[in-house]
């Protein structure tokens, strides 16, 4: 999952990116309300974490423009004690938001569930042959044991099960597991794939030339 923060503040910022990196997403960053919009309408992306007090251009004026085009999930930081300012973040299309301070954890938990009901799955387990995979809690089993996966490679898997069924090209799988710094003339990608077929076995990911991944495909 690749996601965009915008956040003005330095120290916050840094510290949301590492947390979001930690847990194997691709983040991009944006320190300035304009700078945000431009990146939300340029890529899509799974979610977008934006604080509300920005210059340029500020959180609400973000997200009423975006949502003329882009129904993007957004995750809402808000330093306000007013209710009346979340309600109407939510009125203009955000999705959640979370009250500034706050836990990093609680902040992720937040963020998993909304990209999770974007995606248009309400279950949090799937099972697909003998893995199961519980996105809630980020776990993946095989024949009932526990696997190790690196975060990356848990993205990977999480990516393709929430689009389960269809086919995903190189270039979408890319634009969502790495951020604007990768290439995808990089065998990056290839390498998680190969991994997680070791781990998972070597049918789990399932590929055909020339038009992507897939897992679980249906035709
Ligand atoms: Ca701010």
């Amino acid at each position: 999952m690749r996601v965009l923060v915008v956040e003005d503040e330095p120290d916050l910022r840094s510290a949301l990116i590492l947390a979001l990196r930690d847990e194997g997403y691709a983040v991009d960053e944006a320190a300035d309300g304009i700078e945000g919009l431009e990146k939300a309408e340029d890529w899509d992306y799974d979610a977008i974490v934006l604080d509300l007090m920005l210059p340029g251009m500020n959180g609400f004026e973000l997200l009423r423009d975006l949502r003329k085009t882009k129904q993007t999930p957004v995750l809402i930081l808000t330093a306000r004690e007013s209710a009346e300012d979340n309600i109407r973040g939510l009125d203009l299309g955000a999705d959640d938001y979370v009250k500034k301070p706050f836990e990093l954890e609680v902040m992720l938990a937040r963020l998993r569930a909304l990209i999770r009901r974007s995606a248009g799955h309400g279950s949090n387990e799937v099972t697909i042959g003998d893995i199961e995979v519980d996105l809630n809690a980020r776990v993946v089993k095989k024949s009932g044991k526990t696997i190790q996966l690196t975060a990356k490679e848990l993205m990977l898997v999480e990516f393709l099960v929430q689009h389960r069924g269809r086919w995903i090209s190189r270039t979408q799988l890319y634009d969502h597991l790495f951020d604007e710094m990768a290439s995808t003339a990089s065998n990056l990608l290839d390498v998680h794939v190969s991994r997680v077929r070791k781990k998972l076995g070597s049918d789990f990911i399932q590929t055909r030339r020339g038009v992507g991944y897939s897992i679980d495909p249906r035709g």
